[in-house]
C-alpha cells in the first residue's frame, strides 16, 4: 500500500475538513490532496531520482512528501542547520533530485546544476495549478523516504523507509478518524526528522487539524496553541522546559483545550516531566521512544503510566516516570549482551527490535541480522513489569584498556557538584589505554569554576580510578541539536589534539 492512500482516504471522507494550518493559511483535506497530486506530476516531469526538501516545515513539506509517494520517488528531507560542507556531501549523495526550498544554497553547494530546483512558493503554486488526478506510480523497491539520521554519534546514515514500514507504524499506533473535527495537533519538529514525518502522518490518518509551526520559540508556540485551541502537541524535552519557563515568567496563554502532550526524541529530565505534570494537570502525557530506522515510536509510556508512576510512593514504580514505557504490541524487543545472548529483566545490554515498521536498512547496507532483528545501538534494561529504561548509547561507551565505562555514571557524580550545570563524559585518545575519559562541563550562572583536581577527586572518591577524567574542558554551554540531543561528537573534537 502506498502511504499517500492515508491522505486520499481523509480527502474522500471529508474534503472540507481543515487538514493543515501554516503561516496563516488553512488547507482542507481536499485541497491538500489535490496539491499532492499536482506535486506528483511536477516531480514526474522533472525526471529526478529523489525529492529533496531543504526548508523549514510548511505546507510544502506535506505536499512534497505525498507527491513524492504518489510519483514513486523517495522523499529526502535535509537538515538545513548542517554546515555547508556536510550539506554539500548529502546533496551529492542524492543527485539528481527535485530540490525544494533554499534554491540559492542548493545551487551554491552544487554548482554543477545536477538538481532541478524550486523555491517553496513556486513548487506549491505549480502543484496547485495542475488540478488533475494523478495515477499512482508503481515503485519496485517501495522506498517512501530516505532520512539521514541526526548524526548524534557519527556521520548521518541514510536510513531507508519503505511505504510498508510507515503504513505498519501508523496502523499499529493510531486509530482511523478517532479525532473529532475540532481536534488540532500542534507540531513543531523539523521536517527532516522522523518525528516530523510521524506527526504529519498520524495527524492525517486520524484526520486532525495540524497546526504547523515552522520554527520553535516558546512565545509563538503558546500564542498558536491558544489561538487555535490546540488539543494535542508533540514536543522534544527542551521545548517543554522552555514553554514551562515562559509560563512561569508570566507569558499569557489559554491552553484549556490541550488534553495530550507527547514527547520524545531524546531523554526527558525527571524534573521537567514532574513540573509539566503539575502545570498541566488535565493533560495526558506520552513518552515516545523510537529511531529513524524504526519509522519512529517503538515503545510508549502512556498517560496512565505517567499518572500511576507520579502518584506512587514505591521507588521502583516511581522510577518508571523516567522510563520509555513498554514496547508497542507490534514490536518484539530484546536486551542482549555483547555475545548476542538475551538478558533477563534488570540486566543491562543493547536493545534489539523486530517488527514490520522496523526498516533497519541504510542505502549502503542493512543493519538487520539474519532473523530480521535490528540493533538500536541504545543501551537499556527492562524492569520486572516490562518497562524499558534507556542507559545511553552503545557508541558512547568509553573503552579504557578493555574496560567498558558508561559516561552516565561519571556524569551523575559530577552533576552532584554545586557549581556544575551540565557535563558530558566522552572517550578521548590515550596512548596508554587506547581510550580514556574526557569531560566537558558548564557551570551554573554566577558559580565559581571548580578546579580540575577538585573534579578529579570527586570522581575518585565515588568511582573506580579508571573513571577519573584524564582531560577536562570547560564550555559556556554544551552543544545540543534542535531535538535536544547532546552532540558528543562535537565534544570529542575538543580533545582530538
Ligand atoms: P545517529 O544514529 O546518526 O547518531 P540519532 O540516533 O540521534 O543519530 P535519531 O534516529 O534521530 O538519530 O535518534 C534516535 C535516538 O534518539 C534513539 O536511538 C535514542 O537514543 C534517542 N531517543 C529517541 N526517543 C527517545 C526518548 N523518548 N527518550 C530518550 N531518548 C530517545
Amino acid at each position: 500500500m502506498n502511504i499517500s492512500l492515508f491522505l486520499q482516504m481523509a480527502a474522500e471522507t471529508d474534503p472540507d475538513r481543515i487538514a493543515l494550518v501554516c503561516s496563516g493559511r488553512r488547507w482542507s483535506y481536499g485541497s491538500l490532496w489535490q496539491a499532492a497530486q499536482g506535486a506528483a506530476a511536477v516531480i514526474t516531469r522533472s525526471g529526478c531520482e529523489f525529492v529533496a526538501l531543504l526548508d523549514e516545515s510548511s505546507e510544502a513539506t506535506a505536499i512534497a512528501f505525498f507527491g513524492a509517494a504518489l510519483a514513486g520517488v523517495p522523499y529526502v528531507p535535509l537538515n538545513y542547520r548542517l554546515a555547508d560542507e556536510d550539506l554539500a556531501a548529502l546533496l551529492n549523495r542524492i543527485a539528481p533530485a527535485c530540490a525544494i526550498g533554499d534554491v540559492e544554497r542548493i545551487q551554491k553547494l552544487n554548482p554543477d546544476g545536477k538538481h532541478n530546483c524550486f523555491q517553496r512558493a513556486e513548487f506549491v503554486l505549480e502543484a496547485e495549478a495542475i488540478n488533475e488526478p494523478f495515477e499512482e506510480r508503481e515503485q519496485e523497491d517501495g522506498i517512501a523516504a530516505q532520512i539521514f539520521t541526526s548524526g548524534t554519534t557519527s556521520a548521518p546514515k541514510a536510513a531507508l523507509l519503505k511505504h510498508a514500514n510507515l503504513v505498519s507504524y501508523i496502523l499499529g499506533t493510531v486509530e482511523f478518524a478517532s479525532a473529532a473535527e475540532e481536534e488540532a495537533s500542534l507540531v513543531c519538529v523539523p521536517p527532516y526528522h522522523i518525528a516530523g514525518i510521524a506527526a504529519l502522518l498520524s495527524s492525517i490518518y486520524s484526520m486532525r487539524k495540524i497546526l504547523m509551526l515552522p520554527a520553535f520559540d516558546p512565545d509563538t508556540w503558546l500564542t498558536l496553541a491558544s489561538e487555535e485551541r490546540a488539543s494535542n502537541a508533540f514536543v522534544v524535552p527542551t521545548m517543554l522546559s522552555r514553554i514551562i519557563a515562559r509560563m512561569e515568567e508570566g507569558a499569557e496563554s489559554d491552553l484549556s483545550k490541550l488534553k495530550a502532550i507527547a514527547y520524545g526524541g531524546g531523554p526527558m529530565p525527571m524534573v521537567v516531566i514532574e513540573k509539566a505534570m503539575q502545570r498541566f494537570p488535565g493533560c495526558g502525557f506520552t513518552n515516545a521512544y523510537g529511531l529513524t530506522e524504526t519509522s519512529s515510536t517503538i515503545a510508549l509510556l502512556g498517560p496512565d503510566d505517567h499518572i500511576s508512576a507520579f502518584a506512587s510512593t514505591d521507588p521502583a514504580a516511581r522510577a518508571r516516570l523516567g522510563s520509555v514505557g513498554r514496547p508497542l504490541p507490534t514490536i518484539e524487543l530484546e536486551i542482549r549482551d555483547e555475545e548476542g545472548n538475551c538478558l533477563p529483566a534488570g540486566e543491562r545490554g543493547e536493545i534489539y527490535v523486530r517488527g514490520e515498521q522496523v526498516s533497519g536498512e541504510y542505502r549502503e547496507r542493512s543493519a538487520l541480522d539474519s532473523d530480521g532483528w535490528f540493533p538500536t545501538r541504545d543501551a537499556g534494561w527492562l524492569d520486572e513489569e516490562g518497562f524499558l529504561f534507556l542507559a545511553g548509547r552503545a557508541d558512547d561507551v568509553i573503552v579504557r584498556g578493555g574496560e567498558n565505562i558508561s559516561p552516565g555514571e561519571i556524569e551523575e557524580v559530577l552533576l552532584s557538584h554545586p557549581s556544575i550545570a551540565d557535563v558530558a563524559a566522552v572517550a578521548v585518545p590515550s596512548v596508554e589505554w587506547g581510550e580514556a575519559v574526557g569531560i566537558a562541563f558548564a557551570v551554573k550562572p554566577g558559580s565559581p569554576v571548580p578546579a580540575d583536581d577538585e573534579l578529579r577527586s570527586l570522581v575518585k572518591d565515588r568511582l573506580r580510578s579508571s573513571r577519573v577524567p584524564e582531560r577536562i574542558a570547560k564550555m559556556d554551554v554544551l552543544p545540543y541539536n534542535e531535538m535536544g540531543k547532546l552532540l558528543r561528537r562535537e565534544i570529542r573534537k575538543l580533545f582530538q589534539s
